[in-house]
C-alpha cells in the first residue's frame, strides 16, 4: 500500500468502533482529509496522545480503500496555554469547527492550512478578542470564494469617499444610501476600510490601525449575518457545547 507524509492540524475527531478514531485534519498539500487512527483509544497507544484536537502533527498515512490509515503521528506543536483561558480556547475550537464544516475534502488548500495555523498561533501567543475573530472569519470567506463586495455599491456601482454605505448580507456587500433596503445596517468608511484589510492580509498588518478592536466589535454581527445568509449558519467562540 502506498504511503505518504504530511503536516496536519487536527480539526475534528469522531470515535469509531471500540478503539479507533476517525480524525479530520487540514494539511498544506492534501487539503482537508479524513483518516482512521486504529487503536488510539487504548491506553497504551503510542500515537493517541498526538492526535488531540488543535494539535499540529507530522503524520504518515497509508492509502486505504475508503479512508487513509494513520501509521505514525509525531506531535510538532500544540497550543498548551489555551487550557487556562476559556475565551481563547473557545476561539480555537471555533477556528477548527469552521474549517471542519466549511472546507471541502481532498482539494489542495495550502492557504487554509496557513490561515488555521496563523490563527492558532495568535491565540497561543495571548491574542484574543473580536479583532482576531473577525479577521479569521473574513480571511476564510476570502479563501472559500465568498469575499464580501467592499469596493462599490452592489446595486448601482457607486464608489465615493463621501457617500454613506450600508452592509447587505443578502446582496453580499455594501450598498449606497439610495439603494439600501430596510434590512441593511449602516457601515462607516472606517469599518469598510478595516474589512478590506482584514480580508486580504495577514493579521500583523492590522495591529497598527487605531481603534481596530472597537471597529471589529461593532461590525462582527454584520459578518455573522453574511455567514448566516450565504453559508447557512453562524459560528461563535462559545466553548460550551464544543466537542473536544
Ligand atoms: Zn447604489
Amino acid at each position: 500500500m502506498p504511503s505518504y507524509q504530511t503536516n496536519a492540524i487536527v480539526i475534528g475527531r469522531t470515535n469509531f468502533g471500540e478503539a479507533d478514531r476517525i480524525i479530520r485534519v487540514i494539511t498544506p498539500d492534501h487539503g482537508k482529509l479524513s483518516a482512521i487512527a486504529k487503536g488510539v483509544r487504548r491506553i497504551k497507544s503510542r500515537s493517541g496522545g498526538h492526535l488531540e484536537l488543535l494539535s499540529d502533527v507530522a503524520l504518515t498515512l497509508t492509502k486505504g480503500r475508503n479512508l487513509d490509515v494513520v501509521t505514525s503521528a509525531r506531535l510538532a506543536w500544540y497550543p498548551h496555554s489555551l487550557a487556562g483561558n476559556y475565551e481563547r480556547l473557545g476561539l480555537a475550537f471555533m477556528t477548527a469547527g469552521m474549517v471542519d464544516r466549511l472546507v471541502e475534502e481532498n482539494q489542495p488548500q495550502t492557504d487554509i492550512y496557513n490561515l488555521t495555523a496563523e490563527m492558532l498561533h495568535l491565540l497561543e501567543a495571548g491574542r484574543g478578542g473580536k479583532l482576531p475573530e473577525l479577521w479569521f472569519k473574513l480571511r476564510l470567506l476570502q479563501l472559500l470564494g465568498y469575499r464580501p463586495e467592499l469596493g462599490a455599491c452592489l446595486a448601482c456601482g457607486q464608489s465615493s469617499a463621501t457617500a454613506s454605505y450600508s452592509f447587505s448580507p443578502e446582496r453580499g456587500g455594501i450598498v449606497c444610501e439610495t439603494c439600501r433596503e430596510a434590512v441593511a445596517t449602516s457601515m462607516p468608511h472606517s469599518v469598510i476600510k478595516l474589512w478590506r484589510i482584514l480580508s486580504d492580509h495577514p493579521f500583523a498588518s492590522v495591529t497598527g490601525i487605531r481603534g481596530a478592536e472597537e471597529l471589529a466589535t461593532s461590525s462582527l454581527s454584520a459578518c455573522d449575518g453574511f455567514y448566516q445568509y450565504h453559508l447557512g449558519r453562524t459560528f461563535s467562540a462559545d466553548p460550551i457545547g464544543v466537542q473536544p
